[in-house]
C-alpha cells in the first residue's frame, strides 16, 4: 500500500506480537516494523514457562492422545461458566493447536510428554524445550530473517487517526504511518495504580507483587482512549498462592500441607491446579493457614525434593523454596510463622476456633488411617498426619500477580471495539492486552501462551487483509 511508511506495524515484541508480525509477514504484508518500549525482545513472554494449550496436534497423536477443538471449547467454557467472550474462545480454541503445530514448525522444540494445565480430560499443554525464552528467539529469528524490522527503545504513547481509523503510532514527537496497528503490549502488572484498579483482588496490601515484566505497565489502556476502545475483564488475571516470605514464586504448595480457612476447617484439596485454587481462595475471603507438624515438616525437608502433583517436563526437580526447615525455622524469628506445642494454642495464636481446628486435624489423622481422603480426594500419596508437636501455622494468601486479564474487546478476527461494540477501523490486539478470552477461571498453564500464539496470529492475518 502506497502512501504509508508501513503496511503494518505491531507494538510489542512479547510472543503476541511476534506471532502477528510473522503472521502477517506470511500472508504477505511486505513493510512490517515491531516497535518495542525495553530494549530487549520478548516481555514477559520470554521469563515465561512457555507452555503453551492446544488440542488435537500431531504431538498429542504421537503420545496417544485422543483430543478435539470442540472438547478444549467444552471444558474452557465449562470452566468459565461461559462468562468469556464466547466467539472468540471458539477460535482461540479451534486454532490453538495449529499454533502449537506452527510454532513446532518454525523450530520450536517441545518435550514429548505433555502435561495437564488445570483438570482437563486429556493432557494438551505442550512444554517447549528452553521454556519461553527459546518460543521468543525462534520468532524474533523468524522475524528477522523475513525482514520485519524492529524498533527497540520506543515506548508507544498514541495512536495516529485519520477519518476514524488508526493509521500509525508514535512515540514523542516520532510519528510512523502503517495500514494497519497490531498492539501486543502484554499486561499491566508491573503497574501498582492499573493493578490496583482493574484487578484489586491481587489482595490489596503489601504481600501483593508481579513476576512480569517492567514493560507491563498498561500502557494500551492510556493510549487507546482516544479511540474509545472498550475495556473487558474487570479483576481478571490470575493469582498464585504465596506466603509474607519474600518475593519469590511457588507455583504451587506442596501436596503434604493441609489448608484451612478462618473457621479452622479444610476447605479445598491442596493440590488444585492453580486456576482452581485461585477461584477457592476467593471464596474464602483471600486467606488460609497451611497447618503442619514438626515431624512431617522435617522428613519434606529431608527428601530434599518438593512434592508437588505434577512435574513439568524439563524442571529440575528442588527443594522447595519456602517450605523447608531452615526458611520456616528463619520466618518464626521474622513474626511471619507460627509455632505451639499444642494445637490449642496454635488455634489462638491464629485466631481460628479452637474445637474446629483440633476436629480438622483429627479428621485429616483419620484420613491418613484410610490412606483415603474421603472430603476432598486428594492423592493419598500426598496425606501426612499432624500428630507431633510442635505445630505450625502459616498464612498464605493468594499474592502472586502472574499475569493480567482485563483489557481491550476484540472480535474472534482481534478487531479491537470501541465503546459501543463497532470495530475500530484499522486496530488489532491480541494477547495479554485484551480482556474477555481469559475467563473468570484461569483454565490452566498454557491458557495465556495459547491464547498468545494463536490470537497474535489471527490479528497478524487481519491486520495484513486490512492493508489490502
Ligand atoms: C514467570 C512467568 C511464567 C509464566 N508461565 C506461563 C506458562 O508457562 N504458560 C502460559 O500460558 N503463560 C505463562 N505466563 C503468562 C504468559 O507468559 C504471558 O501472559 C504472555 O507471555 C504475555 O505475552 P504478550 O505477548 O501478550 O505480552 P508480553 O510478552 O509481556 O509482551 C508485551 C511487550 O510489549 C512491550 N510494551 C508494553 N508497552 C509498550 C509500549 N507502550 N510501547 C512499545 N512496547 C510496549 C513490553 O515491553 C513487552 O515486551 C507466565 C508469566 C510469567 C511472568
Amino acid at each position: 500500500m502506497t502512501g504509508f511508511d508501513f503496511d503494518v506495524l505491531v507494538i510489542g515484541s512479547g510472543v503476541a506480537g511476534l506471532a502477528a508480525a510473522l503472521a502477517a509477514h506470511q500472508v504477505g504484508a511486505e513493510r512490517i516494523l515491531v516497535a518495542e518500549s525495553e530494549g530487549i525482545v520478548g516481555g514477559s513472554s520470554r521469563l515465561s514457562g512457555g507452555l503453551m494449550m492446544g488440542a488435537a496436534t500431531r504431538y498429542q497423536k504421537v503420545q496417544g492422545i485422543a483430543d478435539s477443538p470442540e472438547a478444549l471449547f467444552h471444558d474452557y467454557m465449562t470452566l468459565n461458566q461461559w462468562k468469556v467472550e464466547s466467539a472468540v474462545v471458539e477460535r482461540l480454541t479451534s486454532r490453538a493447536g495449529e499454533a502449537v503445530e506452527w510454532l513446532g514448525d518454525l523450530g520450536v522444540e517441545f518435550y514429548d510428554q505433555l502435561v495437564y494445565g488445570g483438570d482437563e480430560s486429556v493432557p494438551r499443554v505442550h512444554c517447549p524445550i528452553g521454556r519461553g525464552q527459546a518460543v521468543v528467539d525462534v520468532l524474533y529469528r523468524q522475524c528477522r530473517e523475513s525482514g520485519i524490522e524492529f524498533a527497540l527503545g520506543q515506548r508507544v504513547d498514541r495512536l495516529l487517526v485519520a477519518d476514524g481509523a488508526v493509521v500509525g503510532i508514535a512515540s514523542g514527537t516520532d510519528e510512523i504511518t502503517a495500514g494497519s496497528v497490531v498492539i501486543a503490549t502484554g499486561g499491566f502488572g508491573a503497574n501498582e495504580q492499573k493493578r490496583k484498579e482493574l484487578f484489586p483482588s491481587v489482595f490489596d496490601t503489601d504481600w501483593s507483587y508481579y513476576i512480569g515484566a517492567d514493560g507491563s505497565r498498561g500502557d494500551a489502556l492510556d493510549f487507546t482512549r482516544d479511540v474509545n476502545a472498550q475495556v473487558t475483564g474487570f479483576n481478571r488475571g490470575l493469582r498464585l498462592l504465596h506466603t509474607d516470605f519474600d518475593k519469590m514464586y511457588e507455583a504451587y504448595i506442596p501436596g503434604w500441607l493441609v489448608l484451612v480457612n478462618s473457621e479452622g476447617r479444610r476447605f479445598c484439596n491442596e493440590t488444585a491446579p492453580y486456576g482452581i485454587m485461585d477461584g477457592l481462595m476467593q471464596e474464602q475471603g483471600d486467606s488460609a493457614f497451611a497447618i503442619f507438624d514438626h515431624k512431617t515438616l522435617v522428613e519434606a525437608t529431608e527428601l530434599g525434593v518438593a512434592r508437588y502433583k505434577q512435574s513439568i517436563p524439563g524442571s529440575t526437580k528442588r527443594q522447595s523454596p519456602h517450605w523447608n526447615l531452615d526458611i520456616i525455622e528463619m520466618m518464626l524469628k521474622e513474626g511471619k510463622v507460627q509455632k505451639r506445642d499444642s494445637l490449642e494454642d496454635l488455634a489462638g495464636a491464629i485466631g481460628v476456633p479452637t474445637a474446629n481446628l483440633i476436629a480438622t486435624v483429627a479428621r485429616v489423622n483419620e484420613l491418613v488411617e484410610l490412606a483415603e481422603d474421603q472430603d476432598y480426594l486428594k492423592d493419598p500419596k500426598f496425606l501426612e498426619p499432624i500428630v507431633s508437636g510442635p505445630f505450625y501455622a502459616v498464612e498464605v494468601r493468594p499474592a502472586t500477580c502472574c499475569f493480567t486479564a482485563c483489557g481491550l474487546r476484540i472480535n474472534r478476527d482481534a478487531e479491537v471495539l470501541d465503546e459501543t461494540g463497532r470495530v475500530i477501523a484499522g486496530l488489532y490486539a491480541a494477547g495479554e492486552v485484551t480482556g474477555g478470552v481469559i475467563g473468570p477461571r484461569y483454565v490452566g498453564s498454557g491458557n495465556s501462551y495459547g491464547n498468545c500464539v494463536t490470537m497474535g496470529r489471527v490479528a497478524g492475518q487481519g491486520a495484513a487483509a486490512h492493508v489490502d
